[in-house]
């Protein structure tokens, strides 16, 4: 007799992976707004018709579908696509056809949970018979996101290095709006300076991102440094640096995170928020690192078959590592020209600094590592303290807390753990108050010393 096999296992297997976008409306959750109007802006310029959902309307619908113990960004994210799709339903009402779209939830392989939130969502839209033919579309870490299957196949190349160049750009704007705001000339003028940029590099990536015409992005890119020089009052003197670290989701998605950023500046500070670009590298590095065990190991054990496998699949990922970074060092080279930016960290040196250190190893993946080292960097740098930005109960984010609590302390720099789950906690602005009084103290102290010099002297 055969086992039955589980419908919700089919559901799984069918219904989340890699579709083909052609003739689909794309939806992409916003995680960091900028990255992702700019993302669905490439999407768009290779034929995909790629939307960014409204987020955060639908958290109750993603708190009402799921049990509590799920980690926050997939409550925030499953209450967003169910909430568009209400609406969607709504609109359209019969003529609504659940076939038209293809949701967006990558995936990582473990050891953290970020791997199970489009399994989860599965269950959850197949619990409505109206949007069980929802796809989900699906990239994983496992191949560094590779989009077989859901870009036309000799196109995906290029979509790669057009969906990284955008990764670049979101970031650049990001630190743009964190450089500029702290020191704006008018309240309120920065925010939609950002608004109005991203409006147009969207807008360039759908133009230029198909074709390749990066110089033409860049050119724009260059003029909204210029115009965001415009708003900064040199009178104003700089201010503590504090370096962002944590999980990706919760330190970019500023509703999730009940804008930290904004509440760090109101207590005077300039903020860094860790890239995105160094998760995307990161994938890579970890898949490169990956084979590079697997070979070593079939060579130990003579398996010569083996071993010229995973020599090819290693240097697919070499090269592909060595192309994002020269990419990135290109473009901050010529924003850095125009204004003072902290550079992103390079992967394998935070590999290093864990090793040199003996505090933590890649070996036990997640973002843990990233941002332990990163931390380390920051402080190197001369930012005057460090914020972890987490998904409460978060793993990676717990693991950095516990690793990197003593170090700081030994290290005199303040260091301040925020962990949301979206309820509002009364003495969260005052522990942020606190930690930014601490700032200041260190900051008199050490003043901020990579950045070179205390004055907006760059602007004029
Ligand atoms: S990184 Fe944290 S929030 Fe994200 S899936 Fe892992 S445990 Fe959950």
């Amino acid at each position: 007799m055969e086992a039955q096999i589980n419908p919700t296992f089919q559901s799984l297997k069918r219904n989340v992976g890699q579709f083909n976008l052609h003739g689909k409306t794309f939806l992409i959750p916003e995680m960091n707004r900028i990255g992702a109007h700019l993302l669905a802006g490439v999407f768009r310029s290779f034929g995909v018709n790629a939307l960014v959902m409204d987020t955060y309307r639908g958290l109750d619908l993603g708190k009402e579908f799921t049990s509590g113990k799920e980690c926050f960004p997939c409550q925030v994210t499953a209450g967003d696509v169910l909430f568009f799709l209400k609406e969607e339903q709504a609109r359209l009402g019969g003529a609504f056809d659940p076939e038209n779209y293809i949701y967006f939830m990558p995936e990582a392989d473990g050891p953290c949970r970020f791997g199970m939130y489009n399994k989860y969502q599965r269950i959850i839209l197949d619990s409505f018979p109206d949007l069980k033919d929802v796809k989900i579309g699906s990239l994983t870490t496992q191949n560094s996101y590779a989009l077989d299957g859901m870009i036309e196949k000799g196109k995906t190349r290029n979509f790669r290095k057009a969906g990284y160049f955008s990764v670049i750009v979101a970031d650049i704007l990001d630190r743009l709006l964190w450089r500029v705001r702290p020191y704006e000339k008018s309240p309120g003028a920065t925010d939609s300076f950002i608004e109005k940029a991203m409006k147009s590099m969207t807008a360039a990536f759908e133009r230029y991102g198909a074709d390749m015409a990066f110089d033409r992005i860049l050119d724009g890119l260059e003029e909204i440094i210029e115009e965001g020089k415009s708003h900064i009052d040199p009178g104003v003197p700089r201010k503590p640096l504090i370096g962002i670290v944590g999980e990706i989701y919760l330190r970019t998605h500023v509703q999730s995170n009940q804008d930290v950023i904004r509440v760090l500046e109101k207590y005077g500070a300039e903020v860094v928020n860790a890239s995105i670009a160094e998760w995307v590298n990161y994938t890579t590095y970890d898949r490169m690192r990956s084979e590079k065990i697997g070979l070593r190991l079939s060579l130990k054990q003579l398996r010569f078959k083996r071993a010229r496998a995973h020599l090819k699949a290693m240097l697919n990922y070499v090269s592909e590592l060595l192309y994002q970074q020269s990419r990135q060092r290109k473009i901050y080279k010529r924003v850095k020209e125009r204004i003072d930016m902290l550079d992103d960290h390079a992967v394998g040196h935070l590999e290093n600094v864990l090793k040199e250190g003996n505090i933590f190893s890649f070996d036990v993946g997640t973002e843990a590592c990233l941002s332990i080292a990163g931390i380390l960097e920051y402080v190197r740098e001369g930012c005057n303290g460090v914020v972890n930005v987490y998904p409460f109960t978060c793993m990676p984010s717990t693991m950095t807390s516990a690793v990197v609590r003593p170090i700081m302390n030994r290290l005199k720099v303040p260091y301040l753990d925020t962990p949301y789950d979206g309820t509002f906690q009364p003495g969260r602005e005052a522990a942020i108050r606190t930690f930014m009084y601490q700032a200041q103290q260190h900051f008199k102290r050490h003043g901020g010393k990579s950045r070179g010099t205390h004055e907006n002297k760059d602007v004029d």
